[in-house]
């Protein structure tokens, strides 16, 4: 399906109209092929007949992961015949969830992830490096994979890490964009440096960014894109994404917030009682994911938090922009009094240029408290870890206690064997209960 130039600039009445259609017929197929919903809506005495618009969506009761993870069966709404791909949520956050994906939800992902690569830009004429996993059930990678060659664009599936074979492929193919973790592209930028290579006069002019937050929450470049820029010749592109909604938010040339894509997704921002926040607040994006057949949703709550910007971008597009991830909810920290989020603490840590790797641990003291730790490389000098501290209470008011263990410890606390996503962020709590 080619991409209708317009379909991007409708008005916001138009906007709606289209989701309500989208919605109707959506909740006409998960009510009558997802058993788990079918029940649930039985269940309240909620019938079809009351559910006439997108107005009528707060009848229906959100989506919990748990509740996905206890009766994940009971959400597939279609039989094995017609499963065409099995995929799982990496499990960050507890058990993987497992989807089935249907042909037709193969065609949506693409259809997804073109509209997205096309928001910042892509065209056919671009040579496309994926730098993220291909395979271990990941649907992103895919994702990237299947939108870049329905866009037209040539790709090269170099996969997570090996920076001497990310060189390799700029070097044979003259790659313009890199999809890429945003702290991953630092490291290979750096990593170049060191080989006497300047990534500025590399071919790569654009940089798609996934799954860490570039921009503080008035959209300025927060300090891990100041670092990108310092060392690359590029534009960067933040694109919000998860398994389970199967959609993407990608910020346009503006860089105002990921767009969303009205025809795949409705989103809502909610609070703890399950009540939407008031416009400009931080709620936890609740997503209704449209036209999806393996494993269709209502209401999902993904767990991230986040603002939405619903005032017309300076693009010209109506849509709804989401704002970077603030925090998840599972991740917040109780530090004597403070309430944060790792990312604010890694805001800070990325200011210091000396610290090249660490990680952020949360565990349970005798108490029962959470107990917050940040490891460093035992090759810092003292200085560094000083200036950490004094960074973090400066900016945070918290005084985490700082550790120094090996180079190799961290590194495979990051990318646990098996893994897929590097994470700076380990929450030991659950296991100590
Ligand atoms: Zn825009």
């Amino acid at each position: 399906m080619e991409i209708d130039p317009n379909q991007d600039y409708l008005s916001k009445s138009e906007i709606r109209q289209l989701q309500n259609e989208c919605f109707l017929s959506h909740l006409k197929y998960t009510y009558s092929h997802a058993k788990h919903y079918r029940d649930k809506l039985d269940k309240c005495g909620i019938t079809l007949e009351d559910i006439s618009s997108l107005d009528d969506l707060t009848k229906i009761p959100v989506t919990t992961k748990e509740e996905i993870e206890t009766n994940n069966l009971d959400f597939q709404a279609v039989s094995p015949r017609s499963v065409v791909e099995y995929v799982t949520t990496s499990g960050t956050l507890g058990n993987p969830i497992s989807i089935a994906l249907t042909l037709e939800d193969q065609k949506r992902l693409t259809w997804n992830e073109k509209r997205s690569l096309n928001m910042c830009g892509i065209t056919a004429d671009d040579v496309i490096q994926i730098t993220t996993t291909l395979d271990k059930r990941f649907m992103a990678g895919i994702a990237y994979y299947l939108g870049a060659t329905a866009l037209g664009a040539a790709v090269i599936r170099s996969g997570i890490g090996d920076p001497d074979f990310q060189l390799d492929n700029i070097r044979r193919f003259q790659p313009t964009v890199l999809i890429a973790v945003p702290s991953f592209a630092y490291k290979f930028g750096n990593y170049l440096l060191s080989k006497g290579i300047d990534p500025k006069s590399t071919s790569i002019r654009k940089i798609v960014c996934i799954g860490e937050p570039i921009k503080d929450t008035s959209f300025a470049p927060n300090t891990l894109n100041q670092k990108l820029m310092e060392i690359w010749d590029v534009q960067l592109y933040s694109t919000y994404a998860s398994t389970e909604m199967a959609t993407a938010f990608t910020e346009c040339e503006a860089g105002q917030g990921g767009h969303l894509l009205p025809e795949l997704v409705h989103v809502e921002l909610l609070d703890d009682q399950n009540q939407p926040v008031a416009d400009g607040e931080v709620g936890e994006v609740t997503v209704t994911p449209f036209g999806i057949e393996g494993m269709p949703l209502l209401r999902y709550k993904t767990g991230d938090l986040a603002r939405l910007h619903t005032e017309t971008c300076s693009c010209g597009r109506n849509t709804s922009r989401l704002g970077p991830v603030e925090g998840r909810k599972g991740q917040m920290i109780k530090w004597k009094g403070t309430t944060l989020f790792p990312q604010q603490i890694e805001n800070v840590l990325n200011h210091i240029s000396e610290i090249d790797n660490y990680i952020i641990e949360l565990s349970l003291d005798d108490l029962g408290l959470d107990l917050l730790k940040v490891i460093l490389p035992d090759h810092l000098e003292r200085n560094v870890l000083d200036q950490a501290q004094r960074l973090l209470q400066q900016s945070l008011r918290v005084n985490p206690i700082l550790e120094q263990n090996t180079a190799a410890y961290i590194a495979s606390e990051i990318l646990p064997k098996g893994s897929r996503k590097p994470r700076r962020f380990v929450d030991k709590r659950q296991l100590a209960n």
